[in-house]
């Protein structure tokens, strides 16, 4: 196993512990160990891929339940995920709250709100990921929500891999936190070690 040092940020105990959420991503294959290129081609011991986890309705639902519990003090009025990766896990944190929930997504390069998808000047936003890993994506959407007109009131994560290293502006809380370092492949120890790297699937986190 490699370091973990997950922990709760919450004002109170949450309705999914992260032993719960760890132990259910491993069951379904979606938290690997081992040497994997990622798909923003940095190199990493540990692979996560929510979609195993969230193709189940009702463990979506448990974990955005579980996150909605650890933001409600934020008073989120709307949920705004990236896709593809944000959708399902915002669309359940909405549920849980009662809250919208929308999703900005990528043309010509530039993550955007479509499909008539607006904010109100002064909604409460709170932005949902699956996995936050640098934090930039996660930066990229609060900026969206902003320039729309929204009050980022915070941001969450199913998984925080950043070991809780990622900077954001706004308070930031995850139904578990992983320590799994990314490395250029220029510089990545496992390569040094003569490990193979493997790419799984097709969209990394
Ligand atoms: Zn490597």
């Amino acid at each position: 196993m490699f370091a973990t040092a997950y922990q709760v940020y919450s004002p109170k105990m949450p309705s999914v512990s992260a032993d719960a959420v760890l132990a259910r991503f491993r069951h379904e294959g979606a938290l690997l160990e081992g040497h994997f290129r990622l798909s923003s081609g940095l190199h990493s011991p540990g692979f996560l891929q929510c979609a195993l986890v969230l193709q189940h309705p009702g463990q979506a639902e448990a974990l955005g339940s579980g996150l909605a519990a650890l933001v409600r003090d934020l008073a989120p009025q709307v949920v705004l995920s990236p896709a593809l990766g944000g959708i399902v896990i915002g669309q359940e944190v909405g549920r849980a709250l009662g809250a919208r929930a929308i999703f900005a997504e990528r043309q010509d390069g530039t993550l955007t709100l479509r499909r008539g998808f607006v904010l109100v000047p002064g909604d409460r936003v709170l932005v949902v990921e699956d996995v936050v890993t640098t934090g930039g994506s996660t930066r990229e959407t609060i900026e969206v929500a902003r320039a729309a007109g929204g009050q980022v009131v915070g941001a969450a994560a199913i998984i925080d891999r950043s070991g809780g290293r990622q900077r954001l502006d706004v308070p930031f809380r995850a139904l578990a936190t992983l320590t799994l370092p990314t490395y250029d492949p220029e510089t990545c120890p496992l390569c040094a070690a003569g490990l193979p790297v493997v790419k799984p699937g097709s969209r990394a986190a």
